[in-house]
């Protein structure tokens, strides 16, 4: 099958086209809507066109068999990725309210390539659809019980693509079925989440009612005290701007990059090696939270830029979890091992790469095949 993957956000359009699950073309049109960049959505999609059918896997996008978009926000509406027609669209529209920035430049993904190919077939996939098997006292707040009713205010959790694609990796990679397997999954990108899976099924992730709780990110604060933005605004400052754009690792140390925090901190600078200590201490509350939650770890998994190529960070993260079983083999941790626990470790400690638009065009296959039947 022919899936082209699209993932619109509100400034930029990453775009990736599989041709029988193997990557065929792919990109990015950046700057979209600024003065000097690209005027809109539409014309993104044209640039994205052009590199597309310059593969020659596709003649016009009408050649295509689906289109796979990421969707940021399904609310509770959507536990599974589903097949866009008016009503999904409609209901994509009254979620715009949850996830503003996010969810409005995914629909201006979809309406503007339905007008570009009218007659293929459009999958949302969402971030937050794997989260939905939370149950209720994993996902509500310890507040008045009509605001969750009311305004859905509520745990929905995100990342959820990747948390579920680097836990079915893990079981491969383990050899065991996953829903016989315990697994914490580690998502450290700049955006950063965990997540406790217990067979196969999300019990408790990091982030919220939006992506900011939980731990801490490039430039997001993670979790804090409740009461600091109605402070801040008290202030008179922009709270929002302050907690989602200029707190983390940027606003402990002046940069979001943790490439350039960990030179910085290997340099002797001190608010770098500050920054990566509150980032690491927050992640092991994690893993011992998730510990507690799900009673037996089988596998905790590092995903995403920093999880992935940091030998660092996983291996700060790791210090100390001894006695709670999780015991990490620098050698292998350093060369970047897919297994970097070491042979006495009770929990299996792995390196997985994410591919969330490979997990969305797959997830996009599947529902078409369905839909055919
Ligand atoms: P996004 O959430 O934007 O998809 P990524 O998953 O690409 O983010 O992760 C970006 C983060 O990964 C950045 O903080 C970057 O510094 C970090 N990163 C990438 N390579 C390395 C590396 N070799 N060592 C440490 N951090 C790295």
């Amino acid at each position: 099958m022919k899936i082209l993957v699209l993932n619109a956000g509100s400034s930029s359009l990453k775009y990736r086209l599989f041709s029988n699950r193997e990557e065929a073309a792919g990109g990015v049109v950046e700057r979209i809507g600024e003065p000097e960049g690209v005027k809109d959505h539409m014309e993104a999609l044209k640039i994205a066109e052009r590199e597309i059918l310059s593969s020659g896997i596709v003649k016009r996008f009408g050649d295509l068999d689906g289109v796979g978009h990421r969707v940021v926000h399904g609310g509770e509406r959507f536990s599974r990725a589903a097949l866009i027609d008016s009503s999904v669209l409609e209901a994509l529209k009254e979620l715009v309210s949850l996830a503003p920035l996010h969810n409005r430049a995914n629909i201006e993904g979809i309406e503007t390539m339905k007008k570009l190919a009218p007659g293929v077939a459009q999958v949302a996939v969402f971030d937050t659809a794997f989260h939905q098997s939370l149950s209720e006292e994993a996902f509500l707040y310890a507040v008045p019980i009509e605001i969750y009713r009311e305004f859905g205010v509520r745990r929905y959790g995100f990342h959820g693509t990747s948390h579920l694609y680097v836990a079915k990796e893990a079981a491969k990679l383990l050899g065991a079925p996953l829903k016989e397997l315990n697994i914490i999954t580690l998502h450290l990108g700049n955006g950063a989440s965990a997540c406790a899976i217990e067979g196969g099924r999300s019990v408790d992730t990091s982030m919220g009612f939006t992506p900011l709780e939980g731990l801490v990110m490039g430039t997001r604060c993670g979790d804090l005290d409740p009461h600091i933005p109605l402070f801040l605004q008290e202030k008179g400052l922009d709270a929002a701007k302050i907690l989602n754009s200029e707190s983390g690792l940027k606003g402990l140390c002046g940069r979001n990059d943790m490439r350039e925090v960990e030179r910085m901190a290997q340099e002797g600078d001190e608010k770098a090696i500050l920054a990566l200590k509150i980032f690491v201490r927050r992640v092991k509350k994690y893993i011992g939270a998730y510990n507690a939650i799900l009673g037996r770890v089988d596998a905790l998994v590092f995903t995403a830029g920093i999880g992935e190529n940091s030998p660092l960070v996983r291996s700060l993260c790791c210090e100390g979890l001894e006695g709670l079983g999780f015991v990490l083999d620098e050698e292998r941790n350093r060369n970047l091992r897919s297994v970097v626990s070491s042979h006495e470790s009770s929990v299996k400690i792995l390196v997985i790469q994410t591919d969330e638009e490979l997990d969305i065009a797959l997830q996009t296959e599947a529902l078409l095949r369905e839909d055919r039947l």
